[in-house]
Formats: structure tokens, C-alpha cells, sequence
């Protein structure tokens, strides 16, 4: 029996002259072999005939019902969050905290948009399930990541085979297992495996594909799903901008470039990348950064105070050190920090002056930086700010004229004064950053087909 290991991020260390690296295991799962899934694809299609047969509302109903089962484990839940991949137990509580409070309110809201419609007295619009769904997840938010496309591909009808991330099986584990003991059999499936049972899973008889991670997956997904046309949503990466204009309010702005950079240890899809001040308030923004940023604690999650967590594996850690590096080589002056840490942690890192051919400037950095280049001129700033593949999420921080500077970037989320996105709106990638989308009524359509009965 194949198994995959998850180990504590905050464990990993190197031994015997620093060639090898050890870290400590949390815990392991058996993996599905390759082999094994033409029959968990056949059983969820079998499954998933009876599920859609039900109402919307029975659907509902088993929805929440198995979503209450997650009450009784959610410190459980929590602390498997944090051991797995490092993020503090207070953000790891309120990740587990808002996927089971907002199940009975997604849900009927899913509930709502998939209610067929009347168009008149011989036309209606139908959601019809599309079949088998496979959810495909990142280990940022564990459980949050998961839980966002499975429960409307689940409540359109579908049944959902979930490949989580390699990094934090446990944790999908303990979440599939408890919703288990109230949904029907196979309705909602586990494949454990790495980005290889991935890659089979999305070329097998499913009907759907819905994934969040990284844009390079994403890409490799789509190609590999498009000799079955197979449905796509995919939320992918970003390398969100920030714009500070001269009239901005500084010190919000630099509370926002701040705990945006660092949030969950950088390892956000929405945290701030790259940050555009204007040179006429550049010196006191980057200041109080500074200032700022050092009062960050860096340490395990279950230390009091800590809220910066270790990097998720060597692998990562290696990955910022790496653009950190090519910012120093290329001219980047460090205001906090350095490009030389041991693992596994990145301490809060302040680069000013970075460029567009700095890794620091076009590649998504998974890790605690303020990343930060002065402009004089508006034009530049947004030149900049769009000069990316990635569209995910932008920030404009200024007075009058803020919005009109949002207006020209190229994002799915741009936020004036404040974070982007909203809760009652789509979680949207525009560009590379995604492809399709979830949530509110549009995006829980996209779990579904949508049939015109005219009779
Ligand atoms: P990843 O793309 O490496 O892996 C994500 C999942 O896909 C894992 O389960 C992995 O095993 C699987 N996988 C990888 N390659 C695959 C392939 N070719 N075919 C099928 N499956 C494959 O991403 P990650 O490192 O786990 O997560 C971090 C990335 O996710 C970042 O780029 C981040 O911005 C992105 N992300 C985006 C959002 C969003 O809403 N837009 C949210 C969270 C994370």
C-alpha cells in the first residue's frame, strides 16, 4: 500500500552538512492508485444518477445536515490546518469557523440560482447536473479552497471526486470523512495522490473540471481536458498590484501593502505583490513599512503572538530566496530583511526599488515581502501594474481621482481604498488568472448545465 506523508512545515531542517533535509511527520493516507481510478470514476457516476434525482431542496438538506457533522471535529480541523501547512490556529479557526457557518447560507442561495426558471408560459431555463465533477485544490486554504467548488458542483447534482493537495491530506481526510457520514455513497469521493493522479483524474471519464492553484496547472489542465471538452473553472494565481498615489491616505496604505504582503505568510493568491508609490510620499511610506513590518513575529503556529508562519516546504522557501536574490543582483535595496534565510521560515522582507525584469516584479512571490518601486508619473504606474499575465486582484490607496486610476487596471477584483473582492460578489481572475468563476448566482450557474425546455 502506496502512502503519502504530510510533515510540519515548521519542522524542516537541514542535517548532515546541510546536504539533506529532515522534517517531521504529521501523519499519512493511503494514496489511490492510477489504477484504481476507472472504478471510483464508475462508482461516482453510479452515485451521482440517484443524487440528482433528488430535489433541489433534498439536496439542500443532506448539504447542511453532513455540513453540522463538522461542528463536533472543527478544532480538529483547525489544528490539522495549522501542522500541515504551517498557518497560525487563529487563522486556521476562522477558516474552518466560516466554512461551516456559511454552509445553510450558500447553500440556499446555491439553491436559489439553480431553481428552474420560467421564461414564459412554453419556456423555461433548466440547471441540470453536468455528471462527474473533479475538484482540484491548492494547500493554502486547505479546507476553504475545497469546500468553495465542491458544494455548488455537489448541490447542481454532480457528483465530486476531490484530488487535494499533496501537502495537506489529512486535513481533506478528515473533511470528506465527517461529510461522508451523512451523504449518500460515492456522491462525494477522495482521490490522495500527487499532481500525477491530478493529471489522471482531469483525462478520465469526468464531466468537469473545477481547480484552483497555480497557473502553470491550470494551463496543463486545460490542455489536457480539451479532447473531452470538458467544463472549466479554474482560480488561478496572481501577482497582484498596488497603486499609492500622492494624495492617499499613508498610513492606511501602508497598514493595507502590509498585512496584505504578509498575510498567511504571503502564500495568498490575493496578497500584495508589487507596490507603485509616488515618489512625493515615497520616503515616509516606505518608513513606516518599515516600521511596521518589524513588528511581525515569525514563528510556529502555536505560539501566542505569532503571525507569520513557516513556508509551506523547502521547495517554496528555496522559490523566494531565489527572487530575492535576482532582485539584490539586479539592484533592489533590502529595508528589511535579507535573501539569506535558514528554513523553514522567511522573515518580513522590505525590497524597494525593484524593476520589471525582477522576478520580484513578474512572478507571483509566495512569501512575506513588501515589494516596492516609486513612480512620478500615473501612466507608469498603471503600465506596470497591467504589464502581467496575471489578473487576479489589484488596490488603488488615494483621494480624488483613485477610482478612475482603478477603472484602467486589468483585474477580475480591483479594490479603491481597500482589499479587493467583495463577499456578495464572484471570486473572479480576469487574464491568466482564471477562467470561469464561483460564487453568487453567475458562478454557481457554471456547475451546471444550462437546458432550454420549450414544450
Ligand atoms: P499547484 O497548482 O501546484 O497545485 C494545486 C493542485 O493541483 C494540487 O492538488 C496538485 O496536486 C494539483 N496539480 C498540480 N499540477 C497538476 C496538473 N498538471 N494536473 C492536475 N492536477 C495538478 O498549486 P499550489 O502550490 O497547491 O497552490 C498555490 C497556487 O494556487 C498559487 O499560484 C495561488 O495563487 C493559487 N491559488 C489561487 C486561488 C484563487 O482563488 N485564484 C486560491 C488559492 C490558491
Amino acid at each position: 500500500m502506496a502512502v503519502l506523508t504530510s510533515y510540519d512545515p515548521s519542522s524542516y531542517h537541514k542535517v548532515a552538512g546541510g546536504e539533506q533535509i529532515e522534517a517531521t511527520a504529521v501523519g499519512s493516507v493511503e494514496i489511490l492508485a492510477i489504477s484504481q481510478l476507472p472504478e471510483v470514476v464508475a462508482n461516482a457516476r453510479m452515485a451521482q444518477k440517484s443524487w440528482a434525482s433528488l430535489s433541489l431542496i433534498e439536496r439542500q438538506q443532506y448539504v447542511v445536515k453532513a455540513y453540522q457533522q463538522l461542528e463536533a471535529v472543527q478544532d480538529e480541523l483547525a489544528s490539522l490546518i495549522s501542522q500541515e501547512m504551517g498557518k497560525d490556529y487563529r487563522r486556521a479557526t476562522y477558516e474552518v469557523g466560516g466554512t461551516i457557518q456559511n454552509a445553510p447560507y450558500f447553500t440556499g442561495e446555491i439553491s436559489d440560482a439553480l431553481t428552474t426558471e420560467k421564461l414564459d408560459n412554453r419556456t423555461e431555463l433548466q440547471y441540470r447536473p453536468l455528471g462527474v465533477v473533479a475538484v482540484i485544490s491548492p494547500w493554502n486554504y486547505p479546507l476553504a479552497m475545497a469546500n468553495n467548488l465542491l458544494m455548488p458542483a455537489l448541490m447542481a447534482g454532480n457528483s465530486v471526486i476531490l484530488k487535494p493537495s499533496e501537502e495537506t491530506p489529512l486535513v481533506a481526510e478528515l473533511f470528506i470523512n465527517t461529510l461522508n457520514k451523512v451523504l449518500p455513497t460515492n456522491v462525494l469521493q477522495l482521490a490522495q495522490g500527487d499532481k500525477a493522479l491530478g493529471q489522471a483524474l482531469v483525462a478520465a471519464d469526468i464531466n468537469m473540471v473545477a481547480f484552483t492553484g497555480s497557473m502553470a496547472a491550470g494551463k496543463h489542465i486545460m490542455a489536457n481536458a480539451a479532447p473531452g471538452l470538458k467544463r472549466l473553472v479554474m482560480e488561478l494565481g496572481g501577482n497582484d498590484p498596488m497603486i499609492v498615489m500622492a494624495t492617499a491616505n499613508i498610513d492606511a496604505a501602508v497598514r493595507f501593502a502590509v498585512a496584505s504582503s504578509f498575510e498567511n505568510a504571503g502564500q495568498m493568491c490575493t496578497s500584495t505583490e508589487r507596490v507603485y508609490v509616488d515618489e512625493r510620499i515615497a520616503d515616509e511610506f516606505e518608513q513606516k513599512v518599515v516600521a511596521m513590518a518589524s513588528r511581525y513575529q515569525v514563528g510556529k503556529w502555536d505560539q501566542a503572538q505569532v503571525n507569520i508562519g513557516p513556508m509551506v516546504n523547502p521547495a517554496q522557501h528555496q522559490k523566494v530566496l531565489q527572487q530575492l536574490q535576482d532582485a539584490k543582483a539586479k539592484g533592489a535595496q533590502f529595508l528589511l530583511g535579507s535573501d539569506d534565510y535558514s528554513l523553514p521560515f522567511i522573515q518580513p522582507t522590505v525590497v524597494s526599488g525593484i524593476t520589471p525584469d525582477m522576478q520580484l516584479e513578474r512572478e507571483e512571490t509566495f512569501g512575506p515581502v513588501v515589494a516596492i518601486s516609486r513612480f512620478s508619473d500615473i501612466a507608469e504606474a498603471i503600465y506596470r501594474a497591467n504589464d502581467s499575465q496575471y489578473g487576479l486582484a489589484a488596490v488603488v490607496f488615494g483621494g480624488q481621482g483613485a477610482k478612475a486610476v482603478a477603472e484602467q487596471l486589468e483585474a477580475g477584483m480591483v479594490g479603491v481604498n481597500q482589499g479587493a473582492g467583495a463577499g456578495n460578489a464572484p471570486w473572479v481572475g480576469a487574464k491568466q488568472s482564471g477562467l470561469g468563476f464561483h460564487g453568487t448566482a453567475a458562478g454557481h450557474r457554471q456547475f451546471a448545465q444550462v437546458r432550454v425546455m420549450s414544450y
